[in-house]
C-alpha cells in the first residue's frame, strides 16, 4: 500500500562529501510511486553514497530527502534498504531463518519474541526466494546469489512498501537474477515501489520503468525512453566509447527510438 499522491523519493539540492571532497553535488529529483526505478551511473559516479545519504546512514553536507513526502524516521518500517553485497559482514553467525526474522522486529521491541503470524510471514518470505531447504543454514555456508536472496527475503518479511537495493545482481547467476526480478515485478504489480542501483546497461530496458542517470550530479532522470538519449549516455559515462557503440547496436536490436538526429548515421 502506497500514500497517495506523494512522490516514492524526493531528494533536494543534495551534496555529500567524504573529508571534505563533493562526491555527489546538488542532486535533486523526485522518484513516482509503484514503479522499478533504476539509478545508473559510473563506477564511484556516488550511486551508494547517495542511497547512504538517503537512508540516513551517512551525513548530508547540504539538500535534504523525503521518502513519501515524509522524514524517514517517521516511516521507517516501510522502507526496505539492501546494501551492496560486500558491505555486508557474511561471517555473523546467523541462520537464513534468523536474518530473514529480522525484518519483523520492530524497533524497540528488538528482544520480543515473534508471533505465529511474523513466523509463518518469515516462512513465506523464505520460500517465496527458493530457500526454504536452506532455512536453518549460516548464511555463510551460502553461494552469493543465495545470500541476495536471504536480504531480498528479509526486506519481503518487512513488508516494506519502498524496497531500496544496492546492485543486488553483482556475484549472483542469471537464474537467481531472474528469480529476483519476478518477485520485483509481482511487489510492483502490488503497488510497491523499488528502485535498485544497477550497472549492466544492457538490462535496463527490460527492467525498469524509471531510470536517474548521473555522474556525481544528476544528468537525467525521467521515464526509461524519456532519458536514454545519446547525449544523456555521453554525459553519464564521458569517454567509454567502447560501452556506447555496444549500446548503439543494442539500440538497433531492439528498434529503439532514440530521440537524437543523426544517430544512425554515426
Ligand atoms: P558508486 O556506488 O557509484 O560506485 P560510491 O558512492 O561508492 O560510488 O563512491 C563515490 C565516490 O566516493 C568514489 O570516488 C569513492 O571512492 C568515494 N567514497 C565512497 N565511500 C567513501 C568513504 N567512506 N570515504 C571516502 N571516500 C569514499
Ligand atoms: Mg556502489
Amino acid at each position: 500500500m502506497g500514500f497517495d499522491g506523494e512522490n516514492s523519493i524526493e531528494v533536494h539540492n543534495l551534496s555529500v562529501a567524504y573529508n571534505r571532497v563533493p562526491v555527489l553535488w546538488d542532486v535533486d529529483f523526485e522518484l513516482p510511486q509503484g514503479q522499478i526505478v533504476g539509478i545508473v551511473g559510473p563506477n564511484g559516479s556516488g550511486k551508494s553514497t547517495l542511497l547512504k545519504a538517503i537512508m540516513g546512514i551517512i551525513p548530508k553536507s547540504s539538500g535534504y530527502s523525503k521518502i513519501f513526502g515524509k522524514d524517514l524516521n517517521k516511516l521507517r518500517e516501510r522502507v526496505a534498504y539492501i546494501p551492496q553485497r560486500e558491505s555486508i559482514d557474511w561471517n555473523f553467525p546467523a541462520t537464513v531463518t534468523d536474518v530473514v526474522a529480522m525484518g519483523r522486529y520492530k524497533k524497540g521491541k528488538l528482544f520480543k519474541r515473534l508471533s505465529d503470524i511474523d513466523k509463518q510471514l518469515v516462512a513465506d518470505a523464505i520460500e517465496k526466494v527458493k530457500l526454504t531447504e536452506f532455512k536453518d543454514r549460516q548464511i555463510a555456508q551460502l553461494s552469493g546469489g543465495q545470500q541476495q536472496r536471504v536480504f531480498i527475503a528479509r526486506a519481503l518479511a518487512q513488508g516494506a512498501d519502498l524496497y531500496i537495493m544496492d546492485e543486488p545482481f553483482i556475484g549472483v547467476d542469471m537464474t537467481t537474477e531472474k528469480n529476483i526480478l519476478e518477485i520485483l515485478f509481482k511487489m510492483k504489480e502490488k503497488g510497491k515501489t523499488v528502485v535498485i542501483v544497477h550497472h549492466d546497461l544492457q538490462t535496463v530496458f527490460e527492467y525498469f520503468d524509471y531510470l536517474v542517470m548521473m555522474n556525481t550530479r544528476l544528468v537525467a532522470h525521467g521515464p526509461l525512453k524519456q532519458v536514454m538519449t545519446n547525449e544523456n549516455l555521453q554525459a553519464t559515462y564521458g569517454g567509454q566509447l567502447d560501452l556506447l557503440t555496444k549500446l548503439q547496436y543494442l539500440f538497433k536490436d531492439k528498434q529503439f527510438p532514440l530521440r537524437e538526429k543523426g544517430y544512425d548515421d554515426k
